[in-house]
């Protein structure tokens, strides 16, 4: 996600309006040219929305890196099933059925890039579904 750079932002203590690099508002470094305080509420709210990007954007990532690995065209997925697709577990399921490429699944779910930053979360035996 990207923001505007430089960001315009206010000051939330003297309500002086100013450009500022998105570097330096994110690493909360960014202080106002005017009354020289530390520009913290706009840092926060552009933290917030990043992380409500990531969110937003996370099952889109894993469903369209999984159909490449494991060689599912997204044609033979309905609008209804991509919809209805909430849970790794519904995504396993969907694959089993129509993967030619599904042996060890969960195993290998666990061992993509866009898993790795919650991979020590997860067991593959927790994923599959019964
Ligand atoms: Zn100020």
């Amino acid at each position: 996600m990207k923001f505007m750079n430089p960001y315009p932002t206010t000051c939330e203590h003297c309500n002086h309006k100013s450009n500022y690099p998105v570097n330096a508002l994110l690493e909360f470094t960014s202080v106002c040219v005017k009354c020289n305080t530390a520009i913290r509420k706009t840092a926060l709210a552009m933290h917030q929305t990043k992380r409500e990007h990531s969110i937003t954007m996370w099952p889109i990532l894993f469903i369209f890196d999984a159909l490449d690995v494991f060689d599912i065209d997204i044609d033979h997925i309905s609008d209804e099933e991509y919809d209805n697709m909430e849970t790794m577990d519904d995504f396993i399921i969907l694959a089993k059925r129509i993967g030619n490429n599904t042996n060890d699944i969960e195993a290998r779910i666990i061992d993509m890039d866009i898993i790795k930053p919650i991979k020590d979360s997860l067991e593959p035996a927790s994923l599959a579904p019964t």
